[in-house]
């Protein structure tokens, strides 16, 4: 089933509920977002000559039109590729390019780098505010697009080791199963509930958006566009019983905030994306009452491994309740895990392995990367890259990453990525990107560098190539680094002797 016939059966028997809400004022009904969607799916089809399968992307901070254009998409058949908005024009115009997309919606603010960067195989770039894009709603509503389970509907581009990013393929079964996840096991939502989108859309957050269609939930979108506590906390004084997705470095920011907020409104927060200290899990909890779940899950099964829930998480009175804190929960309902050693063989409890996912809600694969594909996809089982151990009662406790991803402010870092803008300089030798623990990013990029050239130099060069964010906040110059016989560079040594240097 096509996952936009959610919204049009909410347009159909809820017209005047409200949809979404930008800021403190409803932005859409249920009856005009509906409306609009497919009308906008109509101009797509008619006016971009756009045919069911066909990928168009969304290069925009979250905005009422982000959800409309992400509906439109659904409607028409087509399948959507929401992009990072931090992402650099050189970073866009590759998934661009890979993912095939004709047509991508960019926000106002983002249209010079799209445009400085547009592939060749983008055919229309389209702003979202422009008389261009208002004219498309004159275009005629069609009938949302029949379309099967398996059909994609999201193309969610994550980086990989290698530096370049893969197209995650999330089908509309994908989607629906990820949503039922959350309303039978996370968040259990009623009509009106809200759900406020202070994270990207184009990730984490944007998983809750369908579910929410669903309940006919309000859809809640901060007119900053950014992650502010103050006004997060007056967007839920607004807002009845609303819950968020959160990465921990924003729950510690809404912990520390010295802003005021009654936490009577607050349904439930989620946190996952990246390990939460328990320390700040349980200063959370003091400040904001027993009003946290947690999320285990990765592009390839969204959102959707394990779960921590809200009952464990504030059971104080259980004995384990410390230890159930450090953990990641256990599988959702509708997916097996396992922990596997080497051979892809379940290991026995207490033991660490890779965490292996299988289900409803894995990918069937990277969009045409059947070389990745292969790597992440063995015997049915998604190798999900992490490591962790099961304990007797079933509770899953991430260990370490085996891809040495940087998790920095709740975005991923792929050293690779690094390595390679930074090896473009002529007097870099060698170099090699780690993360540094740090008590308020969670991890910074720290780049070990040869070379006879300048810290400054480096950076510059990073600002021309890659997103603010994936620049190293240190850089250390050495003679050498640390290699095995091989001749391959020793990370874990290198974090080892990083750590002994602070
Ligand atoms: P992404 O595909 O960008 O969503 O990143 C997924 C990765 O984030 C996972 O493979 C994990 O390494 C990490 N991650 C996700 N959720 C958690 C969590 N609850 N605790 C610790 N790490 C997590």
């Amino acid at each position: 089933m096509n996952i936009a016939t959610w919204l049009e059966r909410a347009g159909l028997s809820h017209p005047d509920r409200p949809a979404i809400g930008y800021g403190t004022r409803v932005a859409r009904s249920y009856g005009e977002l509906s409306g609009r969607a497919g009308r906008l799916a109509g101009a797509l089809r008619a006016q971009c000559g756009l045919s069911p399968g066909e990928r168009v992307a969304i290069f925009a901070k979250n905005s009422p039109d982000y959800m409309e254009a992400l509906y439109a998409i659904w409607h028409a058949g087509l399948a959507a590729v929401p992009v990072n908005a931090k992402l650099h024009g050189r970073e866009l115009a590759y998934i661009l390019e890979q993912s095939g997309a004709r047509v991508c919606f960019v926000s106002k603010d983002l249209e010079t780098a799209a445009a400085a960067h547009a592939p060749a195989t983008l055919q229309r770039l389209i702003t979202i505010g422009s008389r261009e894009h208002e004219q498309l709603f004159a275009a005629d509503r069609v009938a949302v697009a029949a379309r099967s389970d398996d059909d994609l509907a999201w193309l969610f581009y994550t980086s990989g080791t290698t530096g370049r990013p893969k197209g995650a393929m999330l089908t509309h079964k994908v989607l629906a199963w990820a949503s039922h996840a959350y309303l039978g096991e996370v968040d259990q939502t009623v009509a009106g509930d809200a759900v406020l989108h202070a994270a990207p859309m184009s990730h984490g957050s944007g998983m809750y958006i369908m579910p929410h269609v669903a309940r006919l939930g309000i859809n809640v979108i901060p007119e900053s566009g950014a992650f502010e506590p103050d006004e997060i906390f007056e967007l839920v004084r607004r807002w009845p019983r609303t819950s968020m997705f959160a990465a921990p470095t924003m729950i510690k920011r809404l912990t520390e905030s010295a802003a005021d907020c009654d936490p009577a409104n607050i349904r439930t927060i989620i946190w996952g994306g990246a390990p939460m200290y328990v320390e700040d899990a349980v200063r959370a909890l003091d400040r904001f009452g027993p009003r946290f779940a947690q999320i285990y899950g990765q592009g390839e099964a969204p959102m959707t491994i394990t779960t921590l829930t809200k009952e464990d998480i504030a059971d104080r009175n259980d004995p384990r309740w410390a230890e159930r804190l450090g953990s990641a929960g256990r599988p959702y309902a509708c997916v097996e895990v396992m922990v596997a050693d080497g051979e892809g063989r379940p290991l026995p409890v207490g033991e660490t392995g890779e965490i292996c996912a299988r289900g409803d809600v894995v990918m069937p694969g990277y969009w045409q990367n059947p070389d990745a594909t292969a790597k992440a996809l063995q015997n049915g089982w998604l190798l999900t890259g992490d490591v962790g151990a099961f304990d007797a009662q079933g509770y899953l406790t991430l260990k370490d990453r085996s891809k040495d991803v940087i998790i920095s402010g709740g975005s991923n870092v792929y050293p690779r990525e690094v390595e390679e803008v930074l090896l473009k300089h002529d007097r870099v030798r060698e170099v090699s990107v780690i993360g540094r623990p740090d008590t308020e990013w969670g991890e910074i990029v720290v780049a070990y560098v040869v070379g006879d050239v300048g810290a400054e130099d480096l950076d510059r060069l990073c600002l021309d190539e890659i997103a603010r964010f994936k620049r190293p906040k240190d850089y250390v110059f050495v003679e050498q680094l640390p290699k095995n016989n091989y001749g391959k560079i020793l990370k874990t040594e290198l974090r080892e002797k990083d750590t002994r240097r602070a």
